[in-house]
């Protein structure tokens, strides 16, 4: 998937078991999140493939105990939020290394990047994110001088990169305005958040 399919599903998925759990989600945090494992795509020049150790159970569990350990219940969205992006995302568009360092065989269901099941996907995601953000109220919290939004820069840096630099595999046409909703949303999001901490505006 792209930026825009791991955002929307890390977000509907972390949204909805935040919802189940009865724990608040601060937004932003589960749109930024759920991009992490794709950090490898920059660690190239280290030795790290793309869809390998950072995208094993093993290593995001690692990452994910010491938070676990600390806010508990109110840590799961978020981590919800990351592996969706390589149980679902990455296992059904592509393959990644789901057994390392035990075994380094790409385990997934090897669609297309950039497919029609891809873009499907992507497309579902990116209608049921927006509902669910305006439907349960996060529409609020993401277009306001709240600190977390601060995070949204980190989301529309990713966009950004994926659409203009082609990290990874150039994003198809069809999914450009997707893109370009999101990164839009992730910029006036992501400087309203700053405006907020640097005049101290916060609620
Ligand atoms: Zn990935």
């Amino acid at each position: 998937m792209y930026a825009v399919g791991h955002m929307a599903w890390g977000y509907i998925f972390g949204r909805l078991s935040g919802k189940g759990l009865k724990t608040k989600t601060i937004t932003p945090l589960l749109f930024a999140v759920s991009t992490l494992p794709d950090v490898d795509l920059f660690l190239k020049p280290y030795g790290i493939v793309h869809r390998g150790p950072l995208h094993a159970p093993f290593t995001l569990l690692c990452f994910s105990l010491p938070f676990l350990m600390v806010y508990q219940r109110r840590a799961l969205p978020y981590i919800v939020s990351v592996f969706q992006h390589i149980l679902f995302g990455d296992f059904i568009i592509a393959s990644s290394m789901l057994l390392w360092p035990f075994s380094s065989r790409f385990y997934g269901l090897r669609f297309r990047l950039g497919g029609s099941l891809d873009v499907t996907l992507e497309l579902v995601g990116f209608v049921l994110s927006l509902w669910l953000l305006f439907r349960l109220g996060d529409a609020r919290q993401v277009f306001s001088s709240e600190k977390w939004n601060v995070a949204m820069v980190f989301c529309g840096a990713v966009i950004f990169l994926s659409v203009f630099y082609g990290i990874g595999i150039p994003v198809p046409l069809v999914l450009v305005p997707l893109h370009f909703v999101f990164l839009v949303l992730a910029a006036v999001s992501g400087f309203w958040g700053l405006y907020g901490v640097i005049f101290r505006r916060n609620k």
